[in-house]
């Protein structure tokens, strides 16, 4: 294989037509010469040039540039990260079969895995990912998948992925790894043998905080009864998102490696913050599987989690004087993002039903971007004198 940053700008490189940057291909149709070539377009398998919920030459680039870096057969994009786990998902289950999680996923995944694949009649255990004897305690006769997502929110907890794939396929089981939060220049979990890998491709792969995309990394012959279910699902990736996808690729390298410089700079400085309670980064010697992390990881990413001294007023002073990142979800983008955890959930929790459901007041997310760190750690320590000044007067 060629190395990363090369991949990125030639993994997709086709028969030139002159132009060096790809154009949009704004059509939802493609026209056949004659009867024949019409035929085959047909009754071609994601045909780049067909109808676009089918494929498209964007997607096709796209496919090349992220199967590369994963090192899967093949990959397949989605209009959304939701696309793509859905539709993997509804494609590899079936009524009357079981599937494992983890107690912890990304919100929309936990729902489809606590309400949605029941509906179906697919039985679904979740257990703790960083149990490996729950996995093994949780496999049935008729267990076809487990789903893994590591790191995970909300304190980036890691899954031992060749742990996990080990006991799955002595049991012939498929798995499945969400690997958003890692980003493939982080961690490639094909390399210990996961089955099919998934990425928002909205956070790091885009980068951008522009564009929503997904994508599904696997072989081809999953890749083919997955594509089968997403043509009818219809989770589809528009060509201009297809086209900032293939611009954000581009320096998908470059960018990961200055986010996990500022960002493992950053959690080390949060760590001597008298003002910070307890920091949970991957890259910390004191993340309880920091040693796990540096085995399967090779850097550890843009979130950081940090609890603050005080509760929720605290925390929503704190987030509220922070002058460079912004307000928002989302992460693995060039500006920096902060979210106070408990606050997504005020709306519909108090603060008793918030700590039942081990979200704590004083939590904050936060997606470091490719700012100088120095300005980074500077707002960080003008928020925290704010938050604290206030409580004097
Ligand atoms: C954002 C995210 C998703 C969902 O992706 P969308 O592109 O928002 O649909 C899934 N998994 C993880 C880990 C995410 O961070």
């Amino acid at each position: 294989m060629q190395h990363k940053e090369t991949v990125v700008i030639h993994a997709d490189d086709v028969e030139s037509d002159g132009a060096i940057n790809p154009p949009i291909y704004y059509s939802a149709t493609f026209q056949a010469k004659d009867a024949d070539e019409f035929a085959e377009m047909a009754g071609t398998s994601r045909h780049p040039k067909y109808y676009t919920r089918y494929g498209n030459p964007l997607h096709t680039r796209v496919s090349k540039i992220v199967a590369e870096l994963e090192g899967t057969e093949t990959a397949l994009v989605t209009g959304s990260g939701m696309g793509a786990i859905s539709t993997t998902l509804l494609a590899l289950v079936r009524a009357g079969d079981h599937v494992i999680a983890q107690t912890r996923h990304y919100m929309s995944t936990s729902k489809i895995m606590d309400e949605m694949l029941p509906r179906f009649g697919v039985e679904v255990t979740v257990v703790e990912q960083a149990d490996i004897q729950a996995f093994k305690d949780a496999i049935r006769p008729n267990t076809k998948l487990i789903m893994v997502e590591t790191p995970a929110n909300p304190t980036l907890v890691v899954t031992d992925l060749e742990a996990v794939v080990e006991l799955a396929h002595a049991n012939g089981i498929i798995v499945v790894a969400d690997n958003t939060f890692a980003s493939p220049i982080n961690q490639r979990p094909h390399d210990f043998g996961v089955d099919v890998v998934v990425h928002s491709a909205t956070k790091y792969l885009g980068g951008h905080h522009d564009l929503m995309a997904g994508v599904i990394c696997t072989n081809e012959v999953l890749a083919e009864q997955i594509w089968e279910t997403h043509i009818s699902i219809g989770a589809v990736l528009s060509p201009m998102d297809a086209w900032l996808l293939l611009r954000g690729l581009r320096t998908l390298p470059m960018r990961v490696e200055k986010i996990n410089q500022n960002a493992l700079a950053l959690a080390h400085f949060l760590e001597e913050q008298p003002q910070i309670e307890r920091v949970f980064y991957p890259g910390l010697p004191s993340h309880p599987q920091y040693e796990l992390a540096k085995k399967q990881m090779n850097g550890f990413g843009a979130v950081i989690a940090f609890a603050i001294k005080g509760g929720f007023a605290e925390t929503e002073r704190f987030i509220d004087a922070l002058a460079l990142s912004h307000n928002a979800v989302s992460l693995g983008g060039v500006d920096s993002l902060a979210v106070h955890t408990a606050a997504m959930w005020k709306g519909t929790m108090n603060e008793e039903q918030m700590k039942a459901a081990g979200i704590p007041p004083n939590f904050v997310r936060y997606s470091v971007g490719i700012e100088h760190i120095n300005d980074l750690k500077a707002d960080i320590l003008q928020a925290l004198k704010h938050t604290y000044e206030i409580d004097k007067v």
